[in-house]
């Protein structure tokens, strides 16, 4: 199967108002890097079913969605019209699922699960963690470590990135997470009853003291999961729903590049600490102050890079460091990355330019500015 058919930066996306556009571009490359055997799939319900070996989405619009397909008779432009017009990510990931939902109905279970088939088959069982926080301490200014403790006996490590859906109260609401709850529950809840909820990685797992730690990124939302980090007090409730993992090394990887802001540090300090190979480490934090302890290991570089004042979103400290850091791509590379959407997006692209393949990136718009990425 051919890695891609689309240069990097391709994706023509029109219709969606301008403050999406940057994500929704990001969402597609993400989708053209990591669910091509979805889109195939999804490729071979749109052509009436011929036999296709690989799908990228090189449009897409409010409206429609145009696939570039190699099938089996040469290659195809499949365009797929949506049911109704769309108009944020939450809206476009639910078309594509219905997608996914028909073409597997059309084409039958002679054509093996999707990644994505399998990851969702997985999540249909993922249990909820009722658990409470055992303290807090500062990591760094910006990042603040709270352990959990009760209720996580059988809490099973997957992977290194792993992460967690963490359930809190609300500001100035009363703690809707209680013994025994599900987040299917909470998460069916009226609005006004429905707990904050986002992604985060687990940093580390003790199994044996039954205790999980968490680093909190403090960004001023009070309301949000950030918000009640910051409040979090020993005895506090919370529901963790997981966990889950993006991260798969490829065995043949003869060395990692990773890198990401503050979202991203757990993820990077785990991964360092469960990997042997080389690595290069591009982190972005505020200044000096904000940085951390990452790896001991003398063959991980780390070269930190600094934003002061300029908004996450803005900054191109990260691009510029991973381009020093990876000038051009050797084969045997792998490389993670997490950070907010418009500096990802940037570094998917450069580093599609210099040679990496899809399958040798695995790079998360761990949130945005905009608006949450979250359920
Ligand atoms: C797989 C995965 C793993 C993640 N792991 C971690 C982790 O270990 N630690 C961590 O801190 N985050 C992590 N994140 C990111 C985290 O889920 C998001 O930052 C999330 O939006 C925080 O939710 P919230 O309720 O605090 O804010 P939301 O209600 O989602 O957002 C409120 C406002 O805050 C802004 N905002 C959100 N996050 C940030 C930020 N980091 N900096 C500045 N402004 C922000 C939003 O743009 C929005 O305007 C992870 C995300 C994913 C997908």
């Amino acid at each position: 199967m051919p890695d891609a058919v689309l240069t990097p930066g391709a994706v023509i996306v029109r219709g969606f108002p301008a403050d999406l556009t940057n994500l929704i571009e990001e969402f597609v490359e993400q989708w053209n890097s990591d669910e091509v055997d979805t889109l195939a799939l999804i490729a071979q319900f749109a052509s009436d079913l011929s036999r296709v070996s690989h799908a990228q989405i090189i449009e897409l619009t409010n409206r429609k969605l145009v696939l570039s397909a190699d099938a089996d008779d040469g290659p195809l432009g499949l365009p797929v019209e949506f049911p109704q017009e769309v108009g944020s990510i939450v809206e476009l990931q639910a078309v594509l699922m219905d997608l996914l939902r028909r073409a597997r109905e059309s084409v039958g279970h002679s054509v093996p699960k999707t990644g994505l088939e399998r990851e969702i088959s997985r999540t249909r069982g993922l249990p909820t963690f009722v658990t409470r926080v055992l303290r807090t301490q500062s990591v760094s200014p910006l990042i603040r470590e709270v352990t959990f403790r009760g209720g996580l006996e059988t809490f099973v490590s997957i992977a290194p990135d792993q992460f967690v859906y963490v359930l809190a109260k609300r500001l100035g609401q009363e703690s809707p997470i209680r013994e025994g709850v599900t987040m299917a529950q909470l998460m069916a809840a009226p609005e006004a009853d429905r707990p904050a909820a986002a992604y985060y990685t687990v940093r580390r797992h003790r199994p044996d003291a039954g205790e999980l730690d968490l680093w909190f990124v403090l960004h001023e939302h009070s309301t949000g999961i950030s918000g009640w980090a910051e409040r979090a007090q020993p005895g506090d409730f919370v529901a963790l729903w997981g966990p889950r993992s993006s991260f798969v090394q490829p065995e043949d990887a003869t060395d990692l590049l990773l890198f990401g802001d503050e979202t991203a540090f757990p993820a990077i300090a785990a991964i360092l600490e469960s990997s042997k190979r080389p690595a290069r480490v591009v982190v972005e934090t505020v200044d000096e102050t904000h940085k951390i302890e990452l790896s001991h290991r003398p063959n991980v570089t780390i070269d930190w890079v600094f934003r002061h004042a300029t908004p996450a979103p803005q900054s191109t400290q990260l691009l510029d460091g991973v381009r020093r850091a990876c000038e051009q791509w050797s084969s045997g590379t792998y490389a993670f990355g997490a950070a907010e959407a418009t500096p990802i997006k940037a570094l998917r692209r450069h580093l599609r330019q210099i040679g990496a393949r899809p399958k040798d990136l695995k790079l998360v718009a761990y949130w945005n500015s905009k608006r949450t990425l979250n359920p």
